[in-house]
């Protein structure tokens, strides 16, 4: 586009888009500070949002653009399907959004390093072994990342079943693959001009993509999403190398680097190393256990009313959330309550684990977008001291994160993950629909325990019942 600028400036432009991919990396990160609290994620996203289309609107700057067309085509589908798709989409689904959007990613960076050799022709023989390296290994990568997302969006939506599906030797023959594919890529350093071998890595690696993802849990999808988010953008960053953009090395670091360290964070969460996580076969859908079939054990149940009492004369009252809010889409009647009982004088406070839900922060979000003021959100380590000293605690959708095997049951393959100390309290009331186990499948002692009780039900219908049970106490 720079040939549509005057004469005089041309010698600047260079200098000045430099210049404007610097300004633009700078709110990626600015932006990306800003989502560390929920009242500056809104802004935080805005502000990376505008640097990614300065860099866009630079980069056409930067080459010689031999049609619009495509790219105004480009714009505009890709602009109004990521309109839709952020619109409409369920915070329960998310996960799946992201994977889908993490595929797409790994896929135009394969496709930038092809359409550079594409374009290169025959004096891709011309280019230093690292730049060959560098685009093979972003096509190895990009095309990884797109196959694995999409099985990875197919196991969580349940188009390809969340059990791990796995044969013998399954790691060996990744290994092996994995291994084959770098030869081929060192090969094709040395002859570039060979498009067949170009074809045999590509597939080949879409292929390694599909095996690496299938052995995995259903269960462990959202860790496995943020690893293919941070190879996302290292494919990103690699094909930044091979068409020579600074904006995208740094913007593919930047994801590369975003995406590694959520997927520590999501680990540690849960008390599991990255390897157990992606060779353990861990979870993919638990045994559902009828309220009627726990043999021995058994559980008091209750309902709105009695636990409209129970709130209504306690001093502190802490709110546990967890997937089955989310599920149910009870934030809103969850906040009416929660106004209902401050207007009481109870002590309200929410505690949040880091992996209530289904991706980090997801009830951070959630209760967010019902307009929970945030200092009343509490993290795991502020929470648990205060569960001693707490009359009610009420557990919305929770499962896991309350479960006390992770703590006193070395057997159990949760045991380790740091959980909500729920049971120190005074009386726990679990909001769920059934005894059925959560996304780890296991059973929890807390339901059968002499503090707890269940309020059976959808947890909005719970929460509504509980609403008007409050208000007809005064
Ligand atoms: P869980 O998956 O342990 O439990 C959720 C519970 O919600 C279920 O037991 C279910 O019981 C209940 N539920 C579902 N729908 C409804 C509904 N409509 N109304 C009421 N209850 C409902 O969720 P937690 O949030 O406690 O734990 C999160 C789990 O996800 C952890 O194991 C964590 O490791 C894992 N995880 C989280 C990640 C993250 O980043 N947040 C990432 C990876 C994994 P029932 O069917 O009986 O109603």
């Amino acid at each position: 586009m720079s040939q549509f600028l005057p004469e005089a400036f041309q010698t600047y432009i260079p200098m000045l888009i430099q210049l404007f991919y610097l300004v633009a990396m700078a709110l990626f990160i600015f932006g990306i500070k800003r989502l560390s609290s929920p009242a500056t994620a809104r802004s935080g996203n805005q502000l990376a949002a505008s640097g990614m289309l300065l860099g866009i609107v630079v980069t056409l700057f930067d080459r010689e653009i031999v049609t619009f067309e495509f790219i105004i085509a480009g714009i505009v589908i890709g602009g109004v399907l990521g309109v839709i798709a952020a619109r409409t989409v369920k915070m329960t689904a998310m996960p799946e959004m992201v994977a889908i959007f993490n595929g797409f990613g790994g896929g135009a960076s394969a496709i930038v390093a092809w359409g550079e050799l594409t374009r290169a022709g025959a004096d891709v023989t011309l280019w230093a072994g690292q730049d060959l390296g560098t685009a093979g290994l972003g096509i190895l990568i990009g095309s990884l990342t797109f196959s694995g997302s999409f099985i990875a969006f197919g196991k969580l939506q349940g188009f390809i079943s969340g059990r791990p599906i796995t044969f013998i030797f399954q790691n060996y023959f990744n290994l092996v693959l994995t291994g084959a594919i770098l030869v081929l890529i060192g090969w094709f350093i040395s002859d570039p001009t060979n498009m067949p071998l170009f074809w045999t890595i590509f597939g080949l690696s879409l292929f390694l993509g599909i095996l690496t993802v299938l052995p995995i849990g259903g269960a462990d999808m959202p860790v496995v999403i943020s690893l293919l988010n941070s190879y996302s953008g290292i494919a990103a960053s690699m094909a930044g190398f091979v068409i020579n953009n600074n904006l995208l090395i740094i913007s593919g670091a930047l994801v590369g680097a975003a995406g590694l360290i959520l997927t520590n964070i999501m680990c540690q969460a849960m008390n599991r190393t990255l390897g157990n996580v992606l060779f353990g076969a861990f979870g993919g859908g638990g045994t559902a256990v009828a309220a009627d079939d726990i043999g021995d054990k058994s559980v008091q149940k209750t309902f709105a009313d009695d636990v409209a009492i129970q709130c209504s004369y306690a001093k502190k009252v802490v709110i546990v959330p967890g997937y089955g809010l989310a599920v149910a889409q009870a934030q809103h009647t969850l906040k009416e309550v929660a106004g209902l009982l401050e207007e009481k004088g109870v002590t309200v406070k929410y505690g949040i684990h880091p992996v209530a839900g289904r991706m980090p922060g997801h009830m951070n979000v959630l209760l967010a977008e019902a307009d929970v003021p945030y200092d009343q959100l509490f993290d795991m380590d502020q929470i648990n001291p205060e569960f001693k000293s707490t009359d009610v605690v009420l557990i919305i959708g929770a499962n896991d994160v309350v479960n006390p095997a992770a703590k006193t049951n070395p057997g159990s393959p949760i045991y380790g993950m740091p959980v909500l100390n729920v049971e120190e309290a005074t009386r726990t009331i679990v909001f769920k629909r059934s005894l059925s186990p959560g996304f780890a499948g296991i059973d929890n002692e807390l339901f059968y325990a002499d503090n707890n009780q269940m309020f059976f039900g959808d947890a909005k219908k719970s929460l509504q019942a509980l609403s008007t049970a409050i208000k007809e106490l005064d």
